[in-house]
């Protein structure tokens, strides 16, 4: 989607701290990060939020959801980490492209 933050992140065409690349998945730096460590991981593919997932994307939320404590792991999160997604308005979502954030390290900020 050629108006979409998260799909010009993946594509490269907008600059970001990328720490995992690969054909389905990109993991990158919040840029307004809220703990030590604070990573978006996002599909290459631009799906819009959790609530517009279907039966077609089951092997990639697969593939996230195992990903995730590896990415974790790699960052020296060896205590645990707490990954967020925030859905529609009413959960708070700012960028209309699926993610996922990872957080750890330090003080984790709370969920007001
Ligand atoms: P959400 O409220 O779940 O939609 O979160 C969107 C997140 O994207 C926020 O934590 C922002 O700090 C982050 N963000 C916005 N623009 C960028 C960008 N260009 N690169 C990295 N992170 C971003
Ligand atoms: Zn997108």
């Amino acid at each position: 989607m050629t108006d979409c933050l998260f799909c010009k992140v993946a594509d490269h065409s907008l600059a970001s701290d990328i720490v995992y690349e690969d054909d389905q998945i990109v993991v990158f730096k919040d840029i307004y990060p809220k703990a030590d460590v604070h990573l978006l991981m996002v599909p290459r593919q631009h799906i819009a939020s959790l609530a517009e997932l279907d039966s077609v994307h089951d092997g990639l939320i697969a593939r996230m959801m195992r990903l995730l404590p590896q990415i974790a792991r790699q960052q020296g999160l060896d205590n645990g980490f707490r990954t967020i997604i925030n859905t529609g308005p009413g959960g708070g979502q700012e960028v209309y492209h699926f993610h996922i954030h990872l957080l750890g390290g330090g003080s984790l900020p709370g969920f007001a």
